[in-house]
């Protein structure tokens, strides 16, 4: 399972980050960074992506099943 940021669409609310630390990271200027971009969640991470996906006020973030 991936994770798709659309960074344009993102306006730096954070929650993602509050849900999966791990995953998502803002900086001080709200910018964000995705920890596994492009890359397949480890399955202990999962849970947390899509609790991510789902607070993002903005849909901003997709899930990428079956990859
Ligand atoms: S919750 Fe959505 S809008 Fe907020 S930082 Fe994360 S991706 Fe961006």
């Amino acid at each position: 399972m991936r994770i798709e940021a659309d960074y344009d669409r993102c306006e730096g609310h954070g929650q993602c980050e509050e849900r999966a630390p791990a995953i998502f990271e803002l900086d001080d200027d709200g910018y964000l960074t995705h920890h596994y971009e492009g890359q397949d969640l480890p399955a202990e991470l999962e849970g947390a992506g899509r609790g991510a996906v789902a607070v993002c006020p903005v849909a901003a973030l997709r899930l990428a099943e079956g990859t």
